[in-house]
């Protein structure tokens, strides 16, 4: 391939994640040989609702937002998915992320099926009260699609534990009941999960542990760069940090910052959450650290461990060639489009995709939902035992769907998790 050419006709903006959703799919099924009737009972999203939002502004005026819900499968379960606040939010982006969750719930093997939604706003530019306003038209509107067996929310970009109560006690008035199982992400004291805070980037550790060993690194000794400075990557950065990997480079909307003798993260972590708008924004002049004039370059550092963790369509056939790191943890969904994975596999990085790399977080979401069904509280011990048991497992078993079928660990994540789909569905049957 001619890489000039091809990248001077290559646009990121133009890259569709629900194409590149598709794609990833084809080539597992693929593998698989899925019959065209297979195909169609699981390939597409079930269902697809868009919605208007009127909200009352501060001033007085009405503002309208577009809200999405996509319910992609749900043979194996209630769909499950988080809601994005963010200004780029589409239907093209809602229907990949709902895909995405329909095979991760599948591939760490627990009982759900894929849904996602999103609000297209910016929230860093909504008062608390308008952001209050907007979370609980969203849920009010949607009503009929969401419950404990239906379909249930979680957080995800620009979303949190405040938003997700707003979500469970507009449900619950509606309800005319305490429903705690409608969401997952709630803060503890309204029905959340010892862990569910870290759980994601406790899940992207897990995999990342089982990779260095398969890759005889040793992670005291390993490099890392992080894109994203939000929940995932955040808790990324301090989980790896304590395993005594050196964390060279992380970045977020405000920037990317690098040290090549290691950030100091704990402190890090303390300034982003005393900052007002919790970013990055101004901590070169804390701390030691050098800040790119791009900060895409974060991507093409030479380090062991890269870990994007912000959002989708990062590393493309653009910057795939420039890629140096031996392994890729994707914290975020989608970070790498389908024509990049070819590209990187030829060079022989190590690809810990998405649907197995930061499904921990929905594996938390699924002891929350059964915590909240009990009415009884496990512990954090419990919560690290169960999470670990679960992601080790799920990393093992796409490691050997990866030798027996010949495939990367993206195509293998994927055959292993349509085969539980299909099965499911087949089991069920058509109704009528
Ligand atoms: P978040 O809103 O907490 O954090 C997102 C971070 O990315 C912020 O630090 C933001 O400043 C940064 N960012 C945005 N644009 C950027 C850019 N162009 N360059 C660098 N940084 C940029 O969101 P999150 O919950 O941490 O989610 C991050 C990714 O992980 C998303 O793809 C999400 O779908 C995925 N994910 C999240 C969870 C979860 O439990 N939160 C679970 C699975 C997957």
């Amino acid at each position: 391939m001619n890489i000039g050419q091809e990248t001077a006709l290559y646009d990121e903006s133009l890259i569709s994640a629900y194409e590149n959703a598709l794609k990833q799919f084809d080539a597992a099924a693929r593998v698989l040989k899925l019959s065209p009737n297979q195909i169609a009972m699981i390939k597409e999203p079930r269902r697809v609702t868009e919605v208007l939002l009127p909200v009352r502004m501060d001033d007085g005026r009405i503002e309208t937002f577009k809200g999405y819900r996509v319910q992609h499968n749900v043979a194996r379960g209630p769909a499950k998915g988080g809601v994005r606040f963010h200004p780029d939010v589409s239907m093209d982006e809602v229907k990949a992320l709902a895909f995405w969750m329909t095979y991760k719930c599948a591939v760490v093997n627990v009982p759900f099926g894929g849904g996602k939604g999103g609000v297209v706003c910016d929230p860093s530019k909504l008062s608390t009260g308008e952001l209050e306003r907007l979370a609980r038209r969203y849920i009010a509107e949607l009503i009929d699609l969401f419950g404990p067996d239906k379909d249930i929310p979680a957080p995800d970009v620009g979303t949190n534990p405040q938003i997700m109560s707003w979500f469970m006690d507009t449900y619950s008035m509606h309800n005319r009941e305490f429903v705690p199982a409608v969401v997952t992400g709630k803060p503890l004291d309204l029905g959340g999960s010892e862990g569910r805070i870290e759980a994601t980037a406790q899940g992207v550790l897990y995999t990342i542990r089982e990779a260095v060993q398969h890759l005889n690194l040793d992670l005291k000794r390993c490099t890392a760069a992080i894109q994203g400075f939000g929940n995932v990557g955040s808790h990324s950065a301090r989980l790896l940090y304590d395993e005594g990997c050196r964390i060279v480079a992380i970045s977020d909307i405000s920037g990317a910052y690098a040290n090549e003798k290691g950030i100091d993260i704990p402190r890090t972590f303390e300034y982003v959450e005393g900052a007002k708008d919790r970013t990055l924004a101004g901590i070169e002049k804390l701390l030691p650290l050098m800040k790119f004039k791009d900060p895409n370059d974060l991507l093409e550092l030479d380090v062991d461990i890269l870990v994007p963790a912000a959002l989708e369509n990062q590393i493309s056939i653009k910057n795939a060639p420039r890629i140096k790191a031996k392994m890729i943890a994707e914290g975020a969904n989608g970070p790498v489009v389908a024509e990049a994975d070819d590209m990187l596999a030829e060079r022989g990085i190590f690809i810990i995709p998405d649907i197995l790399c930061n499904a921990g977080g929905v594996a938390v979401s699924y002891l929350e939902w059964v915590q909240n069904r009990m009415g009884y509280y496990w512990t954090s011990e419990r919560i690290e035992q169960d999470l670990s048991r679960m992601m080790c497992s799920a990393f093992r078993s796409v490691m050997e769907t990866s030798q027996r079928y010949k495939v990367n660990m993206r195509i293998a994540a994927f055959v292993l998790a349509i085969q539980r789909v299909v099965h499911a569905s087949e089991m069920r049957g058509l109704y009528a």
